[in-house]
């Protein structure tokens, strides 16, 4: 039987090869979640990741390109060559106080869980004796939806065969759907200062941006139900009697999928000029960062499920419900994978931009008890907690077992490639952010 098809085999040895890494892991993922770092600012996190990725035989470029906080770690030579995705920033206000940043989406055991996926699959095939690459990909700032937006646009991701990810979250997923499609718009009018007693000789900057989300209230009703515009004033003038000689709005616009961004997005920006005009002001308006929608892979998607299920559920002991129930929530935690179809989720992840570039899927891994809101402090209370720790090794079991089984057996990945060509026929990826721009390093 080849090495690649003979599933309970190659389930033992992923799990034996995960199992090596378990202290380790725990150890540098209770690291990351008490960094805490936020997007583009994750220094201790990438280091730490790319250090123990280095120990194991990998080659690390780091930084890799021009963000600081990304790298890139390759084992192995020859094709294939499978990437995996690690991210590691943080949220704000998801930290024990108010103020403090915290792991609120777990990325803490995404990073870890990714990497120690990379070790076990480098492991299986140095046993096996196969040729192939595994590349694992640092990606900083996913919270911003821009890290990977950037790598792309800078050459990353195309070198790969296929691309695995992953993410920790309060159910089991197998997740092909994606994320919505988004656009995250700054628009900044400049008008003319003057004393408020004299606002006859000025032109205000504000003013045009409150005629921009008038107009954008408007353009609401015209456009496809699904589609949803958000936005807050990053600035709006100093004093009552100044008059703000400038002023900026930042929206983000979602879609189901790239055109409907694009075609929403252009009516947005026409509001946009048309305040500048009604105001007397100019405006700028540019595009930070974008995503693209899911371009779905089945071949993948069916891999990873098969995977997922080799497994089975994980286990819920008594302390993990015990845990649960004393931070006062219910102690219910996801089994196994739901039945039935899923469906697009309405947040937004640059990991989506990778599916245009190679075959992609991603997996969610029940990591937090059930219903526990992402983006919360409650997430991350419970990053550092045993069923946490277990969900993240799982997902490295997954992640190293799919990944050699893609090297192992050619037919199956010339599939999931066949897929891909097929659904990027005549497409053309556009970076959505121009050749000389910086990725926006805070808020605009
Ligand atoms: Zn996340």
């Amino acid at each position: 039987m080849k090495p690649s098809r003979d599933k309970s085999a190659n389930r033992r040895r992923v799990a034996t090869l995960v199992a090596a890494e378990r202290m380790e892991a725990i150890r540098l993922s209770d690291a990351i979640a008490d960094l805490a770092e936020p997007g583009f600012k994750e220094d201790e996190s990438s280091r730490l990741l790319s250090q123990y990725l280095s120990a194991r035989g990998f080659a690390v470029e780091f930084p890799w390109k021009p963000m600081p906080t990304a790298f890139k770690a390759t084992w192995g030579r020859g094709k294939p060559s499978i990437g995996l995705l690690a991210e590691y920033d943080a949220l704000p206000n998801c930290g024990p106080r108010e103020s403090d940043y915290g792991h609120g989406c777990g990325h803490n055991l995404l990073g870890v869980g990714a990497a120690v996926g990379a070790v076990a699959a480098a492991g299986m095939l140095r046993q096996a004796g196969l040729d192939g690459q595994i590349v694992l990909w640092g990606c900083p700032a996913e919270e911003l939806v821009a890290g990977k937006v950037y790598m792309a646009r800078d050459g990353a991701f195309r070198c790969n065969d296929a691309i695995l990810g992953w993410h920790p979250g309060g159910a089991n997923a197998v997740g092909r759907s994606g994320h919505a499609a988004i656009d995250s718009m700054l628009f900044e009018f400049f008008g003319r200062t003057a004393h408020g007693s004299h606002a006859h000789n000025g032109r205000s900057a504000l003013d045009g941006v409150i005629l921009l989300d008038v107009a954008a209230n408007y353009l609401r009703e015209h456009i496809p139900e699904n589609v949803r515009i958000h936005m807050c004033i990053r600035h709006g003038g100093d004093a009552p009697n100044v008059v703000p000689a400038y002023a900026k709005a930042w929206y983000y616009v979602r879609g189901k999928d790239r055109q409907q961004v694009d075609d929403v997005r252009r009516r947005l920006v026409k509001c946009a000029r048309g305040a500048a005009l009604a105001t007397e002001t100019k405006v700028q308006a540019k595009r930070l960062t974008g995503c693209y929608h899911r371009l779905r892979n089945e071949i993948l998607g069916d891999l990873v499920e098969a995977n997922f299920k080799l497994f089975g559920p994980l286990t819920v002991t008594a302390e993990d419900r015990k845990r649960v129930r004393q931070a006062g929530k219910k102690p219910e935690f996801a089994a196994g994978l739901p039945a039935g179809p899923e469906s697009q989720s309405r947040g937004s992840s640059d990991e989506d931009n990778v599916s245009w570039l190679a075959p992609f899927t991603r997996f969610s891994v029940a990591c937090v008890s059930k219903g526990t809101a992402a983006h919360h402090r409650d997430y991350a209370a419970q990053v550092k907690w045993p069923f946490a720790h277990r969900g993240m090794l799982r997902a490295a079991e997954i992640l190293g077992v799919t990944a050699f089984e893609l090297c192992a057996d050619a037919a199956l990945l010339a599939r999931a490639r066949d897929e891909f060509r097929k659904g990027t026929r005549g497409f053309v990826y556009d970076p959505l952010v121009t050749p000389k721009q910086k990725p926006p390093a805070e808020c605009p």
